[in-house]
């Protein structure tokens, strides 16, 4: 049984600098939060995702049900560990694209060509879900550091063929 009050520090991404969400496009919602009935700018989830009604919700109020449904103690506590479900997935594309980057004497990620960079996310997802048990990510988004979430997800880099 995981800490319920436990705050996870956050991963630093080196990359995305801690706006994974930056190159989406923005999407106007005519609706509002399903729960608080706001008007919102960030979707936190959607529920009824894949039928013909899905209902959008705000970032605050996907928090609070994550919060609810999982037992955490405080908000914070909930959101920071929301949050690595996310961002252990982005670091795993970061050391991939810093892998490669070092490879291939490249040293921006700018300098990626558009075809590569789509081939590394796709690696990533597949690789991460063929390596890593249920079980497994849950473990690794539970580490308390950095280092150790990395140390963690460099055993799977070998799997990686680009
Ligand atoms: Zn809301």
């Amino acid at each position: 049984m995981p800490d319920k009050e436990r705050v996870l520090p956050q991963i630093k991404l080196k990359y995305f600098h801690n706006k994974p969400d930056k190159g989406q496009k923005p999407v106007k919602y005519d609706k509002p939060c399903y729960y608080c009935k706001r008007k919102f700018e960030k979707v936190g989830s959607v529920l009824d995702a894949y039928s013909d009604r899905p209902k959008m919700v705000c970032e605050d109020c996907a928090i609070w049900a994550y919060k609810q449904q999982e037992g955490f103690r405080t908000k914070k506590a909930a959101a920071a560990r929301r949050r690595r479900m996310f961002d252990v997935n982005y670091l795993f594309q970061e050391l991939i694209i810093g892998l490669y980057l070092q490879n291939n004497d490249l040293h921006s990620i700018n300098e990626l060509p558009d075809e590569v960079f789509e081939k590394i996310m796709e690696q990533a997802k597949d690789v991460y879900n063929s390596f890593y048990s249920k079980e497994a990510k849950v473990k690794i988004e539970e580490l308390e550091t950095q280092d150790e979430v990395e140390r963690e997800l460099t055993k799977a880099l070998p799997f990686i063929n680009l």
